[in-house]
């Protein structure tokens, strides 16, 4: 039961700090928030991702290129340029490295406004910091793990940021319900996503890549909108006006 509750909770906790920071804030900029906030939230990034964390940097940038040139040959990940899962998450992954350490060529307007918080990144990026994470999970489950197959569950809670990402980029770019044309190839993969907090609405995102809310039919309801709702009401955030995004 311990066990149940921890993946959940990291699951769920490492897939917020993706949607609500890394692709709704840094990548998208839907809404803002002042500097208390941002290095709150960048330090919940670190602490809820753990070892797989993401660099708001590489990853808003990186995403930002994605809506540009999605299912084109210039998209960091797309399933139609990749043989098998595995593949795009190996390409996504140097994408991420030359993304990270400024070596990608681009426009700069992909650079503009992202997040980057780079004293504290030094540490929380650090391999020894990554594989202490690891060494903390695998400590968590020596302690608390009734059954020998738990231990298998560790691999995800290693990389639970690219397996997120993985998830949404693979199969709501393969499999789902479309219900605005775009032009490439993103769908709906749950009509109800209770498990990916929002993320699976993909197609209105890439329809809507400004809207802060994903979801748009009446099933479709998107819990971090909620949640987004709430910071907005009570002042910690201030959702733009103006949804027109560039990056769509
Ligand atoms: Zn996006
Ligand atoms: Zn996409």
């Amino acid at each position: 039961m311990t066990i149940l509750f921890f993946f959940l909770a990291h699951w769920y906790l490492s897939l917020f700090a993706q949607t609500f920071f890394l692709h709704r804030y840094a990548a998208h900029q839907m809404f803002i928030m002042n500097m208390f906030w941002e290095k709150l939230f960048y330090f919940s990034t670190w602490l809820f991702q753990g070892s797989s964390f993401l660099s708001p940097k590489a990853y808003g940038i990186m995403h930002r290129l994605h809506h540009a040139y999605a299912d084109t040959e210039k998209d960091p990940h797309s399933p139609m340029y990749s043989k098998n899962l595995l593949d795009m998450m190996k390409k996504t992954l140097f994408v991420y490295l030359s993304v990270l350490n400024n070596t990608k060529d681009m426009e700069d307007k992909f650079k503009k406004g992202v997040p980057y918080w780079a004293s504290f990144e030094r540490i929380a990026g650090c391999w020894f910091v990554r594989m202490g994470w690891g060494v903390l999970y695998l400590l968590f489950y020596l302690q608390y793990a009734n059954y020998w197959w738990m231990f298998f569950l560790l691999p995800i809670h290693f990389l639970m940021g690219p397996i997120h990402g993985a998830i949404i980029n693979w199969y709501a770019h393969k499999y789902g319900y479309v219900s605005f044309k775009v032009g490439d190839t993103a769908k709906n993969l749950l009509p109800i996503d209770f498990l990916m907090m929002g993320e699976s609405y993909h197609n209105n995102h890439h329809k809507f890549g400004g809207r802060a809310n994903f979801g748009i039919k009446w099933h479709e309801f998107d819990p971090t909108y909620l949640i987004i709702f709430i910071f907005n009401l009570v002042g910690i955030i201030h959702i733009k006006k103006d949804n027109d995004l560039k990056f769509m």
